[in-house]
Parts: C-alpha cells; sequence; structure tokens
C-alpha cells in the first residue's frame, strides 16, 4: 500500500510499526455548533482510510478526541473559548453546549455510515493527561512562563518548521494578532493559559490555575492511546501550519522523538472559491441536505469521487449527480437480486482493479470506475456476483448499499396508500394533488416513478 506523508511531502509505501496493525489519530471536532459538511469531509476522509486498512487485513486502532475545552477563537492563543461563547450565546453551560453537539456529531457521522473510531476521548476527560506532558515538556527546557501562562519556545525546535514548510517571515506574515512582546518567537503558543478570571472551565495545574492549551489535547491523547511512536494522524490541510505542527513540536520535546510516522490530510471542500468554514458564512449541515431531498449516502458518494488531497467542488450539479450515480447503483443491485450467481472467475480482475485503486494513496474514484465497469459487465451477464462483489467493495465506499437496495421490499403501507391515491388523482388528471401527494411520499422517504406498467415506489437514495 502507497500512501502520501505531508511530512515527507512524498508518496511511499506504508510500512506499519507493527506488522498487520495500524494506529491512527484523528483530530475530531470542536463541539459547539454543528458540524457542516466541509467537516465531513475530513471524516468521511479518516473513515475511509480506516476502511481501506481494514479491507486490506490490517488490524486498525483508530482514536479521535472531542474538543470541549480550550480551542480559542483565534488559533493564535487569544479570544474566547469556543464552548464558553457557545454556551453564553445559548444560555446553556459549556457542559450542556458541549454534550449536545457530540450527540449531534456522532448522529450526523453515523447517517453518513462513518464507523465510531474504536476510542473517542473527551479533552475534559484527560486534564491530568495534559498536565502531565506539559510537565515533561517543561522539564525539558522547552517552556517559559509569561503573564499568560506556559509558553512553547519554538525557537528551542530546530525542526519547527519542517512539517508546515513556512519560513519564520510567512509564520509573521501569517499570524492575525499583534505579536506579543512576552513572546520569544512569534510562533510560540500557549501549553497552559492562567489568568483569565472569566474562563468558566479551570484547573489546577503547576502553573496556576487555568487551562490547557488546545494542541495539548491532541499530543497527549494521541500518546495516551497509541504511544510515543504511532502510525497516522489525520485531519484537514488547515491544520498543518499551527495546530499539527505545534502537536509535533510538543511531542518531540516531552519524548525525544517523532511521535508520528505519517501525517495525513485531506483537503477542502469549496463553494465557488472558497472552502467552506465558519468565517465564509457558507455553511451546510446535514440535516439541511437531508431537508433539500438529499440522501447523506449521496455526499458520501460526492465525496468518494474525488482524491482527498484534491479540492471537492460542491455545487447542485456535482450533489445531483452523485445522488443519481447512487442511485444507479442501487438499481443495479435490485435488479441483481434476481440473478444467479455463475461462474464468478470473471469478477477477479476487477477485484483487483478495486484494491489496487484503494491501496494506491486511496484512490477511490479509480476504486468507483471498477465499481461501474462491474455494472456494465454485470448487466451483459446478467450475474448476481457482480454485485456481491460490490457489496464486498462497499466495505470501503460506506454507502451501505445493501441496506439501500434491500430497504426496497419494505415499503409501508402509508406510502402504498398514497401512491394507490396518487394513481387515481392522475387517472382524473388532478395534476396537482398529485404532485401534492409525490411530496408528501418524498417527505416519507420514498420516491415514485411512472413506469408504462404503473407507477414505481422506491426509498430515496
Ligand atoms: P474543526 O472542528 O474546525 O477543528 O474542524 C474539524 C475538521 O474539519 C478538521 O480536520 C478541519 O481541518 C476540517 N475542515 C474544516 N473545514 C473543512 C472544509 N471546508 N473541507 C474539508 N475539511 C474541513
Ligand atoms: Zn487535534
Amino acid at each position: 500500500m502507497k500512501l502520501y506523508n505531508t511530512l515527507t511531502r512524498r508518496k511511499d509505501e506504508f510500512e506499519p510499526l507493527v506488522p498487520g496493525k495500524v494506529g491512527i489519530y484523528t483530530c475530531g471536532p470542536t463541539v459547539y455548533m454543528f458540524s457542516h459538511i466541509g467537516n465531513f469531509r475530513a471524516y468521511i476522509f479518516s473513515d475511509t482510510l480506516r476502511r481501506v486498512m481494514e479491507y486490506l487485513g490490517y488490524e486498525v486502532k483508530h482514536v479521535m478526541n472531542v474538543t470541549d475545552v480550550g480551542h480559542l477563537t483565534s488559533d493564535e492563543d487569544t479570544g474566547e473559548d469556543k464552548l464558553e461563547k457557545g454556551a453564553r450565546e445559548e444560555g446553556k453551560t459549556p457542559e450542556e453546549i458541549a454534550r449536545f453537539y457530540e450527540q449531534a456529531f456522532f448522529d450526523d457521522a453515523a447517517k453518513l455510515n462513518i464507523l465510531k473510531p474504536h476510542v473517542v476521548c473527551r479533552a475534559t476527560d484527560h486534564i491530568s493527561d495534559m498536565i502531565e506532558l506539559v510537565r515533561r515538556i517543561e522539564a525539558n527546557g522547552y517552556a517559559y512562563r509569561t503573564s499568560v501562562g506556559l509558553i512553547f519556545d519554538t525557537g528551542k525546535y530546530p525542526e519547527y518548521a519542517l512539517l508546515s514548510r513556512l519560513n519564520l517571515a510567512e509564520q509573521q506574515a501569517g499570524a492575525r494578532v499583534a505579536v506579543d512582546p512576552e513572546r520569544r518567537n512569534p510562533s510560540d503558543f500557549a501549553l497552559w493559559i492562567t489568568n483569565q478570571p472569566k474562563h468558566l472551565m479551570q484547573w489546577e495545574s503547576p502553573w496556576g490555575r487555568g487551562f490547557p492549551g488546545w494542541h495539548v489535547e491532541c499530543s497527549a491523547m494521541s500518546i495516551k492511546y497509541l504511544g510515543e511512536r504511532f502510525d497516522i494522524h489525520t485531519g484537514g490541510i488547515d491544520h498543518i501550519p499551527v495546530h499539527h505542527t505545534n502537536e509535533r513540536a510538543q511531542n518531540f520535546a516531552a519524548t525525544g522523538k517523532e511521535v508520528v510516522v505519517r501525517w495525513m490530510h485531506n483537503a477542502f471542500l469549496v463553494i465557488g472559491d472558497a472552502r467552506m468554514g465558519k468565517s465564509e458564512g457558507n455553511l451546510v449541515t446535514i440535516s439541511e441536505l437531508q431537508e433539500r431531498g438529499v440522501s447523506p449516502a449521496g455526499f458520501r458518494y460526492l465525496c468518494q469521487t474525488a482524491l482527498y488531497r484534491m479540492p471537492l467542488n460542491f455545487t447542485a450539479e456535482s450533489l445531483q449527480s452523485a445522488q443519481n450515480s447512487l442511485r444507479g447503483l442501487v438499481d443495479f443491485g435490485r435488479n441483481a437480486q434476481a440473478w444467479p450467481v455463475n461462474d464468478a472467475a470473471w469478477i477477479e480482475p476487477f477485484k483487483q482493479e478495486f484494491k489496487d485503486a484503494v491501496a494506491d494513496d486511496l484512490n477511490i474514484p479509480q476504486g468507483l470506475a471498477a465499481v461501474w465497469s462491474l455494472v456494465r459487465e454485470g448487466n451483459q451477464r446478467q450475474d448476481r456476483a457482480a454485485w456481491e462483489a460490490i457489496l464486498d467493495f462497499d466495505r470501503v465506499l460506506g454507502l451501505g448499499l445493501e441496506q439501500l437496495a434491500g430497504a426496497a421490499a419494505e415499503v409501508p403501507s402509508q406510502v402504498e396508500e398514497l401512491v394507490a391515491a396518487r394513481e387515481r388523482a392522475r387517472k382524473a388528471r388532478d395534476w396537482a394533488e398529485s404532485d401534492r401527494l409525490r411530496n408528501e411520499i418524498s417527505e416519507l422517504g420514498f420516491l415514485v416513478e411512472d413506469t408504462p406498467a404503473g407507477a414505481r415506489v422506491k426509498p430515496r437514495p
């Protein structure tokens, strides 16, 4: 298997640290609002990575954090805690906000068939691990105190810019706030923040009452669950210059080692020229997609049409086309269920093509090309073996094809009645009533198709 590594800027052979096993850490959500579909592109990517690993026979341990403290409104160490701001705006406690949006995140993730990571860890449950890590960093001489708290001295780590490949001038130009005169280097960042009496979530520490810097949680929890050297760390590309650069510096300062072997980053989901993001004001959530009649599986299909390292353009057309392709696959599955499984030897080259594609730095679009070749060939041969192979590929694609195709048989009687009523309306040429009934059926999650043999109803994919 070949995978790209942001640290080396090269695609190379993946060699697990322990044969047959893989440890993956994914930066999880900051739970102060609904995650948007840009965020979910990142989680579909890490889920696909895990699924590919499992498909290729690795035993995976996937760890993801939930950020419920310490992520300030600016990536610099200024601004309000995102959780506390959310709590203030909604008149709730930070804990209520965190639990609510954490649940919402996992509900949406389940709709997208994102497998729950083996370990999900909340920052607020790991404060003592973070204090311990910061203690090690300080003991090794990488930290100093200012009125803000305990600060990491990036000047002590010559390899600081290796991940971002930014030089100091670029880092300075990128800094959005006036440089704090107490800091030794513009890129220095807080490990532990004190003297913030208004902050609601605070803990005692050797550096005074306060709270951890955001980057500390990911270093502390990844090391706790995956060890001081582990295989893969994932996140979106926006995390490269600050969050992951700082995590990597902390890891080295605490352990004297390069903890993460391979850093992998997904490119953005974009609308027009802008990434989807809160500051761009162009957010779309999973529920909003569903309100527009788009299924979560349709969105997942869209994500699988692009290489994870390439920007993915989100447009009404791209979404519609993904949704249509998914419907085509599901229809193929329904037809195939009536066919026998014949001699399946012809399937093997397609399986190989799929496997080679996904093992080549997760080339899922190429994998989908193999799927569609199978559909064409399977249709010609009328051989269910093609569908069985596609269901096997769906362990990687995560579209839930078996369920989508199988659900056809289960049309609730309420829907059947509406379909019959619509047929009567059509016979009476009452088009307004017929359209109204079609919408009602659609709201229940079904589509009616008018065929020469009469109306056919199926679940919306
Ligand atoms: P956050 O909650 O802001 O830390 O973001 C959660 C994850 O979503 C991170 O891995 C981000 O890099 C990623 N992310 C944020 N916006 C986008 C986007 N428009 N497209 C893809 N990934 C994104
Ligand atoms: Zn992180």
